[in-house]
């Protein structure tokens, strides 16, 4: 017997035309990789679920179980003790594996999955069989089978026989790296990490960039972001962020463009270099944090300005949601307490006290051809510093 083995189960492959045998790869090679950071595990893929064990003490199962908990791809991870398929095994394996949840639950029931046809009780009799057994042993905890408070699950498949409690949700979604890839435009803020956990959600493999205004904005600033980079590798595996020199540039709006436009164009220099950034990596879409009517920058007319200016789709997965529901996000994802911390962002540098809020696009555009748009935009992709969070 042995507890040391995780079972996920796998969700729907909803795209047409994504096909299984891609989604169970880069699921696998995303879970590999996220084990490999915790110990030694055997992984190995059957019957649309996932299975899990230790290979050597160096294999912290509870590490790896809140890991799992976090793979996009995944609707349940169970922790559970598997066994011989034997009836009268199975029963015991229940009886001392769920101990702790027998005593402390009023009822209960048995659910079997039998995927193993052999097994020669069906799947019926084996519940009653085990249920008849634990009613036995826990004489304190009846047997409901309408609203039970604890349902034992038994599942007999090809190698071995399981015993588990209930499932604890996965992290839903689609493996990353199953839809393409996109950048994602990451602040300090509360909302941007939250944005990139959407995308990344839907299978999109993410690069971070980040606009740094130094001296402007502080050193510590930047390791913020690193910071809240390495927090969301826990969901969208390893990363490259591209911290792009953005000073020179806000030195130039800030000398040559008028007061109230220097949000707008400040935006769309972000939105032209993450489109090089785009394109230098594959990436078919840029990601922002923006929420409706949340700030100067985010009418729809200065969004339309922002957008302008790439072709690329920009996905605002925040768009209609309440800041509350935002705040909610970030503290279950863990970013929220990193992104509170109180560095200045670059957009906070030189903002003007009143911002544009109904741009024209050609005013826009008019205003900014004072600077040498295409050179400050080189310049600044040159100057971009790598740093690789995760592994
Ligand atoms: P956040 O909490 O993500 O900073 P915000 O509500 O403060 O968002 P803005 O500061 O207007 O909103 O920024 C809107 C979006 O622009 C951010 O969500 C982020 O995607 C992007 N952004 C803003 N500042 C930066 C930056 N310094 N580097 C990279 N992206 C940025
Ligand atoms: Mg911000």
């Amino acid at each position: 017997m042995t507890n040391n083995i995780i079972l996920l189960k796998l969700g729907e492959i909803v795209l047409k035309g994504l096909n299984r045998r891609s989604f169970e790869q880069k699921l696998m090679s995303n879970i590999k990789r996220r084990l490999e950071r915790i110990g030694n595990f055997k992984t190995y893929l059957m019957q649309s679920t996932v299975y899990i064990e230790a290979l050597d003490e160096t294999g912290d199962i509870d590490a790896a179980f809140e890991a799992m908990t976090k793979v996009f791809g995944v609707v349940y991870v169970n922790r559970a003790a598997s066994c011989e398929k034997d009836a009268q095994k199975i029963a015991e394996l229940a009886i001392s594996y769920l101990r702790d949840d027998m005593l402390s639950a009023k009822s209960f029931k048995v659910e079997c999955k039998r995927s193993d046809k052999r097994f020669p009780l069906n799947s019926i009799e084996l519940a009653q069989f085990v249920g008849g057994e634990l009613a036995e042993a826990y004489p304190d905890c009846t047997v409901d089978v309408h609203e039970p408070e604890l349902t034992v699950h038994v599942e007999i498949r090809d190698l071995a026989a399981y015993v588990h409690a209930a499932p604890t949700p996965g992290a839903g979604g689609m493996p990353v790296g199953c839809n393409g890839i996109a950048v994602t435009l990451l602040s300090g803020g509360i909302d941007s990490p939250v944005s990139t956990y959407m995308i990344a959600k839907r299978g999109v493999r993410l690069i971070p960039v980040h606009f740094f205004s130094f001296p402007y904005t502080s050193e510590q600033a930047k390791q913020k972001v690193v910071e809240l980079a390495e927090l969301l590798t826990d969901y969208c595996g390893a990363m490259t962020i591209e911290v792009v020199p953005f000073t020179h540039i806000q030195e130039e709006i800030r000398d040559k463009c008028p007061e109230e436009y220097f949000t707008l164009i400040m935006r769309r220099f972000m939105m032209r270099i993450a489109q090089r950034i785009a394109a230098a990596n594959g990436a078919k879409a840029i990601v922002t944090g923006e929420n409706l009517g949340q700030v100067a920058s985010q009418t729809m007319e200065a969004m339309a300005s922002t957008q302008a200016v790439t072709d690329l789709p920009v996905l605002q997965p925040l768009i209609g949601m309440d800041k509350e529901e935002i705040v909610r996000l970030a503290r279950k994802i863990g970013t929220f307490d990193t992104s509170i911390l109180p560095y200045e962002d670059c957009c906070t540098v030189f903002t003007p006290k009143h911002p544009k809020t109904k741009p024209k696009v050609y005013e826009v555009a008019a205003l900014e051809s004072v600077l040498d748009i295409d050179g400050l935009v080189n310049e600044a992709v040159e100057g971009i510093e790598r740093i690789k969070v995760g592994k």
